[in-house]
Parts: structure tokens; C-alpha cells; sequence
């Protein structure tokens, strides 16, 4: 059975992707698995991008969503969708002509409606080109290698890593993400006596079950703690020579807390 693993690490946003599965399918017809794909408005593979954090303290994630072409697909109300044995979700394009129901039916909103054929449509996996020995053109257009398609068993290793979309009402997805990035928290430390940034302030965040991660201030005052859960945490910040200073986060989303002034303990 086939999966796709995606790597978000290794996405830099390019879009590649996207281009390549219009390059495939926009005005192809690829019956009888597919009809071709309208020019506009149809995205079987879209890179979401999504900002964190508030100025100047950002990170930018990037997303590729297509159909999860699950083992319990909602889609599939009756034979106008089938689930191949390899594991990939088809639209019947002559049995699904004018079923609505079938678009509205996929909690992943991954279905698009074609109007000039009467059509639902999603990603299939680009399975003309499976079906020939080939791999889907988003996975041979993605240069890092962002996005991978195989058999699930060589994949076995990621996918004990991996996150899922879930739906509420499950689905089964195929398709797993690698290094989903967690929240973080930014922040600034300053002299503002000498109005020079402070390098090398140690940086203490400590929360629930015992959690304790150190940074250290870099060449701009600035300090990251990555790949956070949300929760409570108690910030600490120390350099020799200055008062410290703490704070309370309640952390629910990626936070720019802001600057740090350090005010010295001794003037030398
Ligand atoms: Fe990311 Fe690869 Fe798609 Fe580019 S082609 S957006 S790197 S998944
Ligand atoms: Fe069906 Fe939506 Fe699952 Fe794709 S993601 S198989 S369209 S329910």
C-alpha cells in the first residue's frame, strides 16, 4: 500500500509542487482515471503557508495539502469513489458526473468542483503514471525532496515519527508529516544604560513534567526556544552582573515576547 511523506523541514515553499500537478492535469485528459483539471480555481495539491509569531520574532511554515486518500475515505458514498489496492482514492469521472454530495463529503475540503464536465475532482496520485511504473509529478518535481511516494513499509522508520491531519471523524490519512513544526517563543535582551544589545544572556524556560530548555542570547540580544507545546512556562533570564529577570507564559500559539531590559547590578 502506498503513502506520501512529507517532510516540512525540507519544504522551502517553492510551490514546485503545486506547479507540477497543474502541469500535469491542467487541460491533460488522462481518461479513464481523470478528466482534465480546469485552469483555474482547482488545487489537488496546494502549499498552505502560514505565519507564526508577531513581528519582528516570525517563522513562516509551509504545507503541502492534497487528498489523504484515506483507508476510511468519507468520500466514498458508494462506487462512484474507489479505494485502489495501492492504497489511492478515485473519483469515477463518468459514475461521479453532477454528485455534489461526494465534494462535500471530504472533511479535508480537498475536492474541487469542475464545472464544465459536471464533476467533482481531487488529487489520484498523478495513477496514469503510477499505473506505468512512474511516481506522482509532485514527488518528481520537488527538488529537497520535501515530498516522497512509496510502499508503506519502506517508510516505516518516518512514519513512527510522523503527525497526521485528523478530522474528528477519523479517516485513516496515507499521507504523513515529518518535523511539523512545534511553537516557539522569541525574545530580545538589552543594556539599556549602554543601549547595546546583551550577547550570551542565559535564558531558562522551565514548565510541565519536570520540561528545562537553556539558550543563550545570540550576536543580536536575540534568544529561540523552538518546537514548544502549549502550556505554562516560566521564563528565566541571567547574565553575569545584571539583575535577572522572570516572567510568566501561558503559551498557546508562537509568542515574540518582546525585549528584556537588564539593568546592572555593578557599574564597573
Ligand atoms: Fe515544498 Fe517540495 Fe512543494 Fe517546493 S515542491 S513547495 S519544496 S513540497
Ligand atoms: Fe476522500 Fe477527502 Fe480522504 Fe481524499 S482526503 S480520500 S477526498 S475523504
Amino acid at each position: 500500500m502506498k503513502v506520501f511523506v512529507i517532510d516540512q523541514a525540507r519544504c522551502n515553499g517553492c510551490h514546485g509542487c503545486q506547479l507540477a500537478c497543474k502541469d500535469e492535469h491542467c487541460g491533460n485528459d488522462w481518461m479513464p482515471y481523470q478528466k482534465a483539471q480546469p485552469e483555474t480555481g482547482h488545487f489537488w495539491m496546494k502549499v498552505e503557508q502560514t505565519t507564526h509569531g508577531q513581528t519582528p520574532k516570525v517563522k513562516v511554515e509551509y504545507k503541502p495539502i492534497m487528498c489523504m486518500h484515506c483507508d476510511d475515505p468519507k468520500c466514498m458514498l458508494d462506487d462512484a469513489v474507489v479505494k485502489r489496492d495501492d492504497g489511492l482514492v478515485m473519483i469515477d469521472p463518468t459514475k461521479a458526473e453532477g454528485r455534489r454530495d461526494i465534494m462535500d463529503a471530504c472533511p479535508y475540503g480537498v475536492i474541487y468542483w469542475n464545472d464544465e464536465f459536471n464533476l467533482p475532482q481531487k488529487c489520484d496520485g498523478c495513477a496514469h503514471l503510477v499505473d506505468a511504473g512512474e511516481i506522482p509529478r509532485c514527488v518528481d518535481m520537488c527538488i529537497p525532496e520535501a515530498i516522497r511516494f512509496g510502499e508503506e513499509e519502506d517508510f516505516a522508520e518516518e512514519i513512527a515519527q510522523a503527525t497526521q491531519i485528523i478530522p474528528e471523524d477519523g479517516c485513516r490519512p496515507r499521507v504523513y508529516y515529518l518535523n511539523a513544526p512545534g511553537l516557539f517563543i522569541g525574545g530580545e535582551v538589552w543594556d539599556p544604560i549602554d543601549d547595546e544589545i546583551i550577547k550570551g544572556a542565559v535564558a531558562t524556560l522551565t514548565g510541565a513534567d519536570g520540561f528545562e530548555q537553556k539558550v543563550e542570547s545570540d550576536h543580536w540580544g536575540d534568544f529561540w526556544f523552538r518546537n514548544l507545546v502549549a502550556g505554562s512556562y516560566h521564563l528565566k533570564i541571567e547574565k553575569d552582573g545584571y539583575k535577572s529577570e522572570e516572567r510568566e507564559i501561558e503559551l498557546d500559539k508562537s509568542l515574540n515576547i518582546g525585549d528584556f531590559p537588564l539593568m546592572r547590578t555593578l557599574r564597573l
